[in-house]
């Protein structure tokens, strides 16, 4: 079936076995990274076994593309969503009755309707594939309430096998998913999930227009590349820019129409040497082997995103790079976000913790890949082929700094409902006579002045490590004010060491001084 149908030579990894198992009838439960063939692992048992295999798939947007990619190998499928009118919807639904139809994909929320549920009861069925898994976990990255439904499967289908597929794979949604979906004799298949070839490389925010380009004109001058941007706004200003570079860049973001969006998208997957300025709504599905550099000019959320993400550079095997800046304003701004999030302070917790877990992999002094490995519950051990790796960061003790600032925020907690940012307390700090600190008076601090002996960017490099830490807080005043955080007495008082990270020093280029 693999040759005849897909002309491939041979199955990857675990798939045969995975096969083998869904074939004769069995459950699985498959945890393998993007790129790493988890549609063949259902696909072939579906053509194999009688009957229809049923796909269920939040990516409603993508069953058109699944569906023509099987026809094109004369595979007869089918998709099943909210986009469809009531004519094609009853073509397909005859279809399925009437034995037309090898695959069917189904958008999850279909299956709470009754009239699918009967669809089903009348037609064969091979297997239900629950692709994306892991969004059935209430504490995972990405959870969509209608995947809960998906225990009816086993409820009223008991003899259809059911394979399970997620790129997600930190050992708490891989239980979560077994135990929500009712896998309990499901064998489980958990893939490798380094990716070798790419060097992983975080580095602090100087200028981050700047190091992108210089990341790029020095290390991927004319490659395809993809460049995450968190707002529309700052893709569009993004992509802007480095057209005015020189760079063959494209935009991509949902305020996009929507012509505009697959013509970008189809020049990018097309023409080699397109730089894709994106938003995280760019890459889902897409498969285009020759992506050398995935840059983030923002943090991502969750460190399932950000593997994601860069996952999507070096699909071929050949060395790429997943590159990040990360600075002060994105903690802010994202500590910031969660506190103003809707839901309750559970779902806020959770969002916290994501956070933590990136802010760890960005701060840390180990090897990243290690880092990133053991969030999956993968160990390993020194890689090698990351920034830490190749260049290992001084790590210091930054208690006194700390205590400094903290000492700063204390004494400005007093002048209650006050607003400042970061560049204010570092002005203090400094013993800077900026017109604020002068209006405010609050060059008659103490701590006005007591800390000369850091520049300006070490001290936004403490007060990004302190928040990273937990140490200090951002209030909920919107300004993104430094407050104190439960923690911060432990440090004040003495009780505890803060250790940083050094960031490297950066041989000064032309234009890199400018703010
Ligand atoms: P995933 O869903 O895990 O992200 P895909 O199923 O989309 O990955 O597969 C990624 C790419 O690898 C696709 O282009 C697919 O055709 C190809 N592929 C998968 N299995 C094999 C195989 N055994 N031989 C050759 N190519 C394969
Ligand atoms: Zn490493």
């Amino acid at each position: 079936m693999l040759h005849r149908v897909w002309g491939y030579d041979a199955f990857r990894g675990e798939q045969a076995q995975i096969i083998d198992r869904v074939v004769a009838g069995g459950d699985a439960l498959v945890l393998m990274p993007t790129g790493g063939g988890k549609s063949l692992c259902y696909q072939v048992p579906s053509l194999v076994r009688d009957g229809i295999g049923v796909v269920v798939s939040p990516l409603i947007a993508l069953m058109q593309d699944q569906v023509d990619a099987l026809a094109a190998n004369g595979v007869r499928a089918a998709f099943l969503n909210s986009t469809q009118g009531p004519d094609e919807r009853a073509r397909v639904e005859r279809d399925v009755v009437t034995g037309q139809v090898d695959m069917l994909y189904l958008a999850p929320e279909r299956l709470k309707i009754e009239s699918t549920r009967s669809l089903l009861d009348r037609a064969r069925i091979a297997l239900f594939a629950i692709d994306e898994a892991h969004c059935v976990a209430q504490w995972g990255h990405d959870f969509r309430p209608d995947y809960l439904e998906l225990s009816v499967l086993h409820e009223r289908w008991p003899d259809v096998p059911r394979i399970a597929l997620t790129a997600t794979a930190t050992p708490q949604t891989h239980r979560e998913i077994s135990a929500r979906l009712g896998l309990d004799d499901a064998a489980h298949f958990v893939a490798d999930f380094d990716r070798p070839n790419i060097q992983y490389r975080i580095e602090p925010k100087t200028g981050a227009m700047q190091q992108l380009l210089t990341f790029i004109r020095t290390e991927h001058s004319g490659d395809a590349g993809i460049v995450y941007c968190l707002s529309r706004n700052s893709v569009e200003r993004t992509a802007a820019a480095l057209v005015q570079q020189g760079i063959a860049a494209l935009p991509y973001h949902a305020g996009l129409d929507a012509r505009v969006r697959e013509r970008n998208q189809a020049q990018f997957l097309r023409e080699d040497g397109i730089v894709m300025v994106a938003t995280i709504a760019f890459g889902m599905g897409i498969d285009k082997p020759d992506v050398r550099f995935v840059a983030h000019l923002d943090m991502p959320k969750s460190v399932e995103g950000y593997y994601q993400e860069t996952g999507r550079a070096g699909r071929d095997g050949l060395p790429s790079t997943a590159w990040l800046a990360y600075g002060l304003n994105d903690v802010v701004q994202q500590r910031r976000m969660i506190d103003q999030s809707e839901g309750d302070a559970a779902h806020r917790r959770q969002l916290s913790a994501h956070l933590d877990a990136m802010l760890a992999l960005c701060e840390t002094i180990e090897c990243r890949r290690v880092r990133l490995l053991a969030y999956f519950g993968q160990e390993s051990s020194a890689c090698g082929n990351c920034d830490t790796c190749l260049a290992p960061p001084e790590s210091w003790d930054g208690t006194v700094p700390a205590q400094k600032l903290l000492s700063t925020i204390v004494r400005l907690d007093r002048e209650r409902g006050q607003r400042y940012g970061v560049a204010h307390l570092v002005d203090i700090l400094t013993g800077k006579q900026s017109p604020r600190v002068t209006e405010l008076g609050h060059d008659s601090l103490a701590t006005f002045g007591i800390g000369q002996d850091l520049s300006d960017a070490d001290w936004k490099a403490v007060a990004r490590q302190l928040l990273a830490q937990g140490y200090v807080a951002v209030s909920g005043d919107g300004y993104g004010t430094l407050v104190l955080s439960p923690t911060s007495a432990e440090v004040l008082a003495g009780r505890v060491e803060v250790r940083m990270r050094r960031d490297p020093v950066k041989t000064p280029r032309a234009g890199r001084t400018r703010r």
